[in-house]
């Protein structure tokens, strides 16, 4: 049975949800994301949980085409992989950008929006998604 959205898990999950949370080691200054609690290069458990300013660079990305029905509004679907500016990797959805103007390289950064709409009740669920910096990926053309 799968877990419906409320707003009492929302709520719970809200700093996953809507905030960059990774983890810095202090003994050998590593950066990594998900944060857990023992550094994941030098296992030392001296970690300092950081919030990120959500600006990155597009490392590599996949389009998606064939997507399923919940997932038809958002297609062709743009899954990214960014180095964030903090020196870790993570996976998101990249929204705002024509297939055709993406390439590795090109700043982002993560913007609140809708993920999806539980037709029942009417919850709205909202998450971090990434888009090109506005005013770095354009207006550079001369
Ligand atoms: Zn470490």
């Amino acid at each position: 049975m799968a877990i419906r959205d409320s707003p009492p898990r929302i709520w719970r999950l809200r700093d996953v949800l809507y905030r960059i949370k990774y983890a810095k080691c202090r003994s050998c200054g590593y950066a990594f994301y998900p944060p857990r609690i023992s550094c994941i290069k030098c296992s030392s458990k001296d970690i300092d949980i950081m919030v990120s300013r959500g600006l990155g660079t597009l490392i590599e990305y996949t389009i998606l085409y064939q997507v399923s029905s919940r997932f038809q509004d958002n297609a062709p679907l743009i899954i990214g992989l960014v180095r964030l500016d903090e020196g870790f990797n993570m996976y998101g959805q990249i929204v705002d950008i024509d297939p055709k103007d993406l390439r590795r390289g090109i700043r982002v950064e993560a913007v609140l929006r809708r993920l999806r709409i539980d037709g029942s009740s009417g919850l709205i669920t909202y998450g971090l998604k990434f888009r090109p910096v506005i005013g770095v990926h354009l207006g550079r053309g001369s």
